[in-house]
């Protein structure tokens, strides 16, 4: 016999997921009702609404990939990569390696634009790749890099890959209602995000967003779209179709934990939510640094909701992190790929995002000092 569930009470302060509302939690526990029910319908309209609410966006195309971060990417690449298209790849850490990863498989021509881990992509980068690279279909990056902590700014790079005729392509997974992020003003062309950080709700699901010169891209492919699921020519019309075609079913609890969980970004508002993860991301850092912790990113490309930070010498941080989640129940992230056992990522996210948590975490490290 298998015991009844019963998980620890953590406090969630690594990459994601973060700690979640109990408002979500109690969303999620609504009885279900069928995908195709006219009332959840009617609940898909109004997360289509909110998700283009904060997205800052009047996309048509928006909507929600039934699957996490990495579904929402690869929707993104094999929708608007064909065989033989030119694409620029930017690559700050992990998850700018993935893209690239996935844009080979879609038989793209990748041009890297390789930099060192924990530094950003600037202009320059970009006016070099376009002298190699004149032509490509898009130009993709990580608004926020999870595995260093980078904050990448977009508006430049923006400009500079539309003048060249191509499309701009953002990893919005951990900036996403925790940091400032303005799609049609910054002329983003095609976002993913996930729901497990600064949301706040369950992992599991991508809001993705296309611009219309997206669409059209969409609209001249000359090839079918590789994958079956992810192909917006079809999961469209289960999402936005005047009339709502089975496509898959849904999983209508997660959609009820998103809803939520975008209720209440609202009611708090965007600019006072980056504001607020601005404030406590001010408070850990100068309680981490008198702790001896030193930060990976320079000012001001810093997130503020997830620190990457190194320790201070003499200190295991497996043995420490490992102490902290088994005597403490807070959760820390450690490093990926080149960081991996070398810094911690101290996330700060949605509903994990407030001096409390700061302060249970600065107690549990000088507790275990002493
Ligand atoms: N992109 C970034 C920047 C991420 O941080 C993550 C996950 O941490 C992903 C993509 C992938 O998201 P998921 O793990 O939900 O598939």
């Amino acid at each position: 016999m298998y015991n009844e569930l019963n998980t620890s009470t953590r406090i969630l302060m690594g990459p994601g997921p973060s700690d979640a509302h109990p408002r979500v939690l109690k969303a999620m526990s609504t009885p279900l009702i069928g995908h195709l029910d006219p009332e959840f319908v009617t609940i898909m309209d109004e997360v289509k609404t909110m998700v283009q609410d904060t997205f800052i966006t009047k996309n048509h195309l928006t909507f929600v990939v039934s699957a996490p971060g990495s579904a929402g990417m690869e929707t993104c690449l094999v929708n608007l990569l064909e065989p033989g298209d030119d694409a620029i790849i930017c690559i700050n850490g992990v998850f700018g390696g993935r893209m690239a990863d996935i844009a080979e498989r879609c038989g793209a021509n990748v041009y890297k634009i390789e930099k060192e881990w924990g530094t950003v992509v600037t202009p320059e980068d970009v006016k070099k790749a376009l002298e190699k690279c004149p032509k490509p279909k898009l130009l993709a990056l990580v608004h926020a890099e999870t595995s260093t902590g980078a904050l990448q700014p977009l508006k430049e790079i923006s400009d500079l890959v539309h003048n060249a005729g191509g499309l701009l392509m953002v990893d919005a997974v951990t900036s996403y209602c925790g940091v400032e992020l303005k799609v049609d003003e910054w002329g983003v062309d095609a976002i993913y995000t996930g729901t497990q950080k600064c949301l706040s709700a369950p992992p599991g699901l991508s809001p993705v967003s296309f611009s219309d010169r997206a669409v059209k891209a969409l609209e001249n492919r000359k090839t079918k779209v590789q994958s079956w699921f992810l192909d917006l020519s079809l999961v469209k019309n289960y999402w936005g179709g005047a009339k709502r075609a089975y496509h898959h079913t849904a999983p209508v609890s997660s959609v009820y934990a998103l809803r939520e969980s975008l209720r209440i970004v609202l009611e708090e508002g965007l600019e006072n939510r980056w504001k607020r993860h601005q404030e406590v991301h001010q408070v850990l850092k100068s309680k981490l640094e008198a702790l001896g912790f030193k930060y990976l990113v320079e000012e001001p490309y810093r997130l503020p909701n997830l620190n990457s930070v190194f320790l201070p010498e003499g200190n295991d941080e497996g043995l420490i992190r490992s102490k902290l989640l088994n005597e403490y129940n807070i959760e820390v992230g450690g490093g990926l790929g080149a960081f991996a056992g070398k810094i911690w990522r101290v996330g700060i996210m949605g509903e994990s995002c407030t001096l409390n948590h700061v302060n249970m975490l600065v107690s549990a490290l000088e507790d275990m000092k002493e």
